[in-house]
């Protein structure tokens, strides 16, 4: 069994991968839930929907967000009259949103809901939130401290950001499926997610660290030289006190990482990591760069 933690594009991308090259049933991931958002009264949960849509085939992977070839007839209405919805929802995607929605307000948890959904999309991977309560990344701005999509769907990410704030009614822990999980695990794969939006929340629930702690963690870095793959990582990295490079992700995981990967074009050096190609163009480069992961960690 491999764990592996995620956010909504880099890992996976490379889970993509894993899934051709692994047995499906031995693959769990936990998934960061501090960019859900209530839209239009249902429950949007980004990065689990990304790796529930991914592993039932349906994901539209030219964005990696929403159903491929879903419809926005709803979403359209909404803007017609006036009402504004800031992130497009597919049809097919609304309604996930709004059974998740309702089952969470008849008090199920979160990690049942999950199941309950995969279970419906025939997933057979382990499909973990990182937590049952809510957790949300705001960030500090110009416009105030303002939810994470705020910044980077409403904002497109134009705006300066002054720090990166987690807000939570009760410190978030930890589920008993993911200290399993993690536990089961020979290894843990911290993938090329956006450390301070994706990993760092995971990484913050009580718990997870101490059960990382006898585990061999491996860590892609989602960095080439002193820009992301993809997305607003550096001026996250940045606005949290740390460069924005594969250097600076080593820094931020500093302590918890056995091995440490980037990628072979990246100028910066990282002591005792290793290079891999780690851009994942396609499926074919995301099935080699899942191989290479898998053949290292059968070597432990
Ligand atoms: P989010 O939830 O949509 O922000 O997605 P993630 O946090 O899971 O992933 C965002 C990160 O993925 C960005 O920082 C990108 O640099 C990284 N990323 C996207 N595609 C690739 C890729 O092909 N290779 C690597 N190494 N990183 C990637």
């Amino acid at each position: 069994m491999i764990t592996f933690l995620s956010g909504g594009t880099g890992t996976p991308k490379l889970l993509r991968g894993m899934q051709k090259v692994m047995d499906r049933h031995e693959i769990s991931v936990v998934v960061n839930t501090a960019e859900d958002i209530w839209i239009s009264g249902n429950h949007i949960s980004p990065d689990l929907d990304t790796v529930m849509y991914l592993f039932a085939g349906v994901l539209n992977t030219d964005t990696w967000w929403g159903i491929r070839n879903d419809t926005f007839i709803t979403h359209d209405e909404i803007a017609q009259m006036g009402l504004e919805e800031f992130i497009a929802i597919g049809d097919r995607d609304r309604a996930v949103h709004i059974a998740r929605g309702n089952m969470l307000r008849d008090g199920m948890r979160l990690t049942n809901i999950t199941k309950n959904l995969c279970d419906r999309f025939g997933v057979r991977e382990n499909v973990l939130p990182m937590s049952d309560t809510e957790v949300t990344t705001r960030v500090k701005t110009e416009l105030g401290l303002i939810h994470y999509q705020e910044y980077w769907v409403r904002s497109k990410g134009q705006i300066q950001i002054e720090s990166v704030v987690r807000c939570s009614t009760t410190p978030p822990e930890s589920t008993e499926e993911v200290i399993q999980a993690v536990e089961a695990s020979d290894v843990v794969v911290i993938g090329p997610s956006n450390p301070i939006t994706s990993i760092t929340p995971i990484l913050e629930c009580r718990g997870l660290k101490d059960a990382l702690r006898d585990k061999f963690v491996i860590a892609i870095s989602p960095f080439i030289g002193d820009a992301p793959v993809s997305g607003p990582a550096a001026a996250l990295m940045k606005a949290s006190g740390f460069e924005a490079t594969s250097a600076g992700t080593a820094a931020c995981y500093k302590d918890l990482v056995d091995l440490f990967i980037h990628d072979i074009r990246d100028p910066i050096e990282v002591k005792n990591a290793i290079r891999l190609d780690t851009l994942m163009t396609g499926e074919e480069k995301s099935i080699e760069l899942a191989g290479s992961i898998l053949s290292l960690a059968n070597k432990r």
